[in-house]
């Protein structure tokens, strides 16, 4: 029998109201109380919780590297794993566990809710129960159906390092405008086995070394100039990722370039990365984004921020550097991007 396990991190889906009024996490053997119809699922569950179940506001690169080494730890023991997290900060930890658990092999799917499992119009169960069925699912060869990290949310499947967080209120709180669904769920559960990540290339690699010396520099009409020097050449910043405009477009001053120069000599990586959800950078569309590429900006074409950011950590905490770290971040190593 196909065997799962289901770890509990935290978020919403487990949450209940506190003395005054607010969402807390609770406990996860209550958490399972509520969703009987798991006895019904036709594989064996074993489970796993943190030990302090947090607020996905609250996780950071540590937290997902407790993840990522449940999942390396348990690998040979579980046919798949599906996570329960909370919504906000999903679509980080679906990113990092993507470029963190190379060469996967097994299906790792997250998933959450907007509102707690306790409450009557709670969109939990429909996303826990069809996340089992999601990492239980196997080809006609027997293999796992859907071998990727992926996030499961309101009858859809997304690739996890394609996707986003849209809607605070929304049941359908995610998209992923430059990837196509993974899977849809209504009366059947339909996977779109062409869409689907097979990585061949061996034995499970796991990366647990995050580098978190890296900042995010939000373009807005009217930035502050010293806020951009400061970002740009404070700290010894090991990556510095530019959140442009529109096709990765930027001001066109001499002493952003002047700026973003002196960063590059001084080993920063800088990275593009459009506001823009859909679509992606194309630096030489316009001049005011040549000039980025003309300095040596890289590029994150039409990835997201999450997996710009979380690529980022794992490559640098790899030790990539110099040009090797542009050609490797240029790739698409795990479906993360498709220019
Ligand atoms: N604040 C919650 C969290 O991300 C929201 C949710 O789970 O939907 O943990």
């Amino acid at each position: 029998m196909i065997k799962i396990l289901l770890i509990y991190t935290g978020g919403t889906i487990g949450m209940v109201r506190g003395e005054s009024g607010e969402l807390q996490p609770f406990n996860f053997d209550s958490l399972l109380e509520q969703v009987p119809e798991l006895k019904q699922v036709p594989c064996e569950i074993d489970t796993f919780s943190f030990e302090q179940p947090v607020d996905s506001s609250v996780m950071k690169p540590s937290h997902w590297v407790q993840m990522a080494e449940i999942v390396r730890d348990r690998y040979n023991d579980y046919d798949g794993f599906v996570i329960l997290h909370g919504s906000d900060t999903m679509a980080y930890t679906s990113s990092a566990l993507s470029f963190m658990l190379e060469n996967l092999r097994k299906p790792v799917i997250l998933t959450g809710a907007q509102l707690p499992i306790g409450m009557l119009r709670s969109d939990a169960r429909e996303n826990i129960l069809t996340a089992m069925e999601i990492a239980s699912a196997r080809t006609s060869e027997g293999e796992p159906a859907v071998p990727e990290v992926a996030i499961y949310f309101e009858y859809t499947l997304f690739r996890g390092n394609r996707v986003y967080k849209y809607s605070s209120q929304s049941f359908d709180a995610y998209d992923s405008p430059n990837y196509p669904f993974l899977a849809e769920s209504g009366v059947d559960l339909q996977i779109y086995h062409d869409r689907i990540l097979h990585q061949d290339n061996g034995q499970l690699s796991v990366h647990t070394n995050l580098e978190t010396n890296i900042t995010l520099l939000h373009f807005y009409p009217g930035l502050d100039r010293d806020v951009i020097e400061h970002t740009l050449l404070r700290g010894n910043r090991k990556a510095v990722i530019l959140h442009t405009f529109g096709a990765g477009n930027a001001p066109m001053e001499s002493w952003l370039d002047d700026a973003i120069r002196e960063a590059i000599a001084n080993g920063t990586q800088i990275i593009n990365v459009t506001q823009c959800r859909a679509g992606g950078v194309d630096q030489w569309k316009y001049a005011a984004g040549a000039h980025l590429a003309r300095l040596g900006v890289i590029s994150a074409g039409d990835m997201t921020l999450e997996s710009t950011l979380t690529k980022a950590m794992v490559l640098l905490g790899e030790g990539w550097e110099g040009s090797e770290f542009r050609i490797k971040f240029e790739q698409s190593l795990c479906g993360e991007r498709s220019n």
